[in-house]
């Protein structure tokens, strides 16, 4: 299933904390820990209330939570920390009224925005892991660890960052030019990490702000590359799928039905 803003939230009710997917074991979820939910408000916002046009959204306040995955075998703890936010919502008794909201900015470790292949080299995880928790506090920064992530996997996929040109100097490539070049090997996966460096360019440049929905796409986009270059079962299923069509399903030993 691909990830949403309705997986992800940007904020909630502390009544409505969500769970999440744990950073350390593949099935479990992690979930506000009850009692382990503190917030503080900044002194200067205390003073403020002092003033006549005081409004409840003036108010600078934080907290801070762990969260801890339901999995007996795992139970890792995370610390959640953000803004509250004070929002106004309809009350269907009372009108309009102020309502407290909370906005993540960080988690440590922070929560699988996608699964990770266990035999993904190391450096694309590390970096998968940043991006994760950048996803929280900074999204340009999120896409950018993606993208250094990308070039662990190239180099992984032993696509070369340097060339030697026409006239031996020896010059480095671009990722663009990198994705590229890997076509020659797998034309399919070249064409999924150039769409996921493309969407990820949305956000950069001219192009205005990055939105969480640019970060969704690229990390579901991410999501099947990674699948496709390192779920070997996948892969295998592939390759019979495509023996059998060949041989009109007479060949891998199996009949078609
Ligand atoms: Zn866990």
């Amino acid at each position: 299933m691909p990830i949403s803003e309705a997986d992800f939230p940007e904020r909630f009710g502390q009544e409505a904390f969500p769970s999440l997917p744990c950073p350390s074991c593949s099935k479990g979820r992690i979930s506000l820990v009850k009692g382990k939910f503190w917030t503080l408000e900044a002194g200067y916002s205390v003073k403020l209330k002092e003033e006549d046009a005081w409004e409840p959204d003036w108010r600078t306040e934080r907290f801070t939570a762990f969260m801890q995955c339901a999995e007996s075998a795992c139970g890792e703890s995370v610390v959640a920390s953000g803004i509250v936010d004070a929002e106004e919502e309809l009350d269907e008794e009372y009108g309009w009224v102020y309502a407290s909201v909370l906005k993540p900015q960080d988690f440590y470790p922070a929560p699988r925005l996608i699964p990770i292949p266990e035999n993904c080299p190391e450096e694309v995880q590390e970096c998968l892991k940043t991006a994760f928790r950048l996803f929280w506090s900074d999204l340009a920064s999120c896409v950018n660890k993606i993208r250094i992530s990308m070039e662990a996997l190239l180099d992984h996929l032993k696509v070369p960052r340097r060339r030697k040109t026409a006239s031996g100097k020896i010059e480095n490539l671009t990722l663009h030019q990198r994705i590229v070049a890997y076509a020659a090997k797998d034309a399919e996966i070249s064409q999924s990490l150039m769409a996921i460096k493309m969407v990820g360019n949305l956000g950069s440049h001219d192009e205005g702000p990055i939105s969480r929905d640019i970060v969704f796409n690229v990390l579901n986009l991410y999501e099947d590359a990674l699948e496709a270059i390192f779920d070997h079962r996948k892969k295998e299923l592939k390759r019979v799928k495509a023996a059998l069509i060949k041989s009109k399903g007479k060949s891998a030993g199996k009949k078609k039905k």
